[in-house]
C-alpha cells in the first residue's frame, strides 16, 4: 500500500491528467478489500453535501487556484503547461515568459524556440512548446485570436483535453465545471462523495452531487483540500474540516 501511496505521489503536480493505471491504484488504495459488503461507500446524503461545501466556504470564501496567469490565453498557456508538472514550476517559467508573450500573436512572434528556452524547466518542454505554438496558430485562424467559451472548442487545440477545457472555462468565464485532477480524483473516491474508475466518472459524480450554489468554487476547495488536508501519502485527518463526514474506512479520526 505505502507503495502504491507514494507512486500516486510522485505523480502529484498542478492540474495533471490521471492516468488509467494510476486511476486503478487509486480506486483499490481508497477501499478496504476484506469488507466484501463495505465496498462501496454509503452515499452521502444531500444534507451532507451541503454542510461539507459550506464548511469549505466559511474557511475559504473566495480559493484561488495557483496557477498565475494574466487573462485567459496565459491561463490556457498555463494549463497546458501544468501536465504533469507543479504549478510552482510553472509559474516560475510562465513569470518571464508572460512578460514578453501574453497574446497568441505575441507568441507566434516569439518563435518555437525561443518558446522552448523559456519552458526548458518544465517536464515535456519540447512538446508543450510545439503545442503552444499550434494553439496560437490556431486561435489566430479560427477563434480571433480569442479563446473560445465552449468546452468542445476548447478540446480541439493542440496539448488541451477535457481538463484543461473545465479549468479555462471555470477560471476565465466562470462557468460551473469541475476539472479532476490527480488531488480531486482522490478526494472524490476517498470521501466517497463521487466514487469513480475514472477522471470523467468522478467530474460527473461531483457534478450531480454538489449544489449549484458551490459550483464555481467546488473546483479550486476540492484540489486545495487534496493538496493541503487530504494528502495523497499521510492524509491530514485530524485536522480535515469535514473528517466527520468522510466515508474513508481508511481515516485516522
Ligand atoms: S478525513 Fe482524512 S481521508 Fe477523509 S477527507 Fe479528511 S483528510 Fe481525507
Amino acid at each position: 500500500m505505502a507503495k502504491i501511496i507514494r507512486s500516486l505521489r510522485a505523480k502529484k503536480s498542478g492540474v495533471p491528467s490521471v492516468p488509467k493505471k494510476v486511476a486503478k491504484k487509486a480506486i483499490k488504495a481508497t477501499s478496504k478489500p476484506a469488507a466484501k459488503k463495505s465496498l462501496k461507500p454509503k452515499p452521502w446524503t444531500p444534507a451532507e453535501v451541503y454542510e461539507a461545501f459550506s464548511r469549505f466556504r466559511k474557511a475559504n470564501p473566495e480559493p484561488k487556484g495557483e496557477l498565475e496567469h494574466l487573462n485567459p490565453y496565459t491561463l490556457l498557456v498555463a494549463v497546458v503547461l501544468s501536465a504533469q508538472a507543479t504549478d510552482a514550476g510553472v509559474n516560475k517559467a510562465t513569470r518571464t515568459l508572460f512578460a514578453v508573450a501574453d497574446t497568441p500573436e505575441k507568441m507566434l512572434e516569439l518563435g518555437e524556440e525561443k518558446v522552448r528556452e523559456y519552458i526548458k524547466t518544465i517536464g515535456l518542454y519540447r512538446n508543450k512548446a510545439k503545442n503552444v505554438i499550434a494553439l496560437s496558430e490556431k486561435l489566430i485562424a479560427e477563434f480571433g485570436g480569442e479563446v473560445p467559451r465552449t468546452r468542445a472548442e476548447i478540446e480541439t487545440l493542440p496539448g488541451a483535453g477535457r481538463k484543461t477545457a473545465n479549468v479555462v472555462l471555470n477560471m476565465a468565464y466562470g462557468e460551473h465545471t469541475m476539472a479532476v485532477d490527480t488531488h480531486v480524483f482522490r478526494v472524490g473516491n476517498r470521501t466517497g462523495l463521487a466514487p469513480g474508475n475514472t477522471p470523467l466518472e468522478v467530474e460527473l459524480g461531483l457534478e450531480k452531487v454538489i449544489p449549484s450554489e458551490f459550483m464555481l468554487h467546488a473546483h479550486h476547495w476540492l484540489i486545495l483540500h487534496g493538496r493541503y488536508t487530504c494528502l495523497a501519502r499521510k492524509p491530514r485527518c485530524e485536522v480535515c474540516l469535514i473528517n466527520d463526514l468522510c466515508r474513508w474506512p481508511e481515516k485516522t479520526v
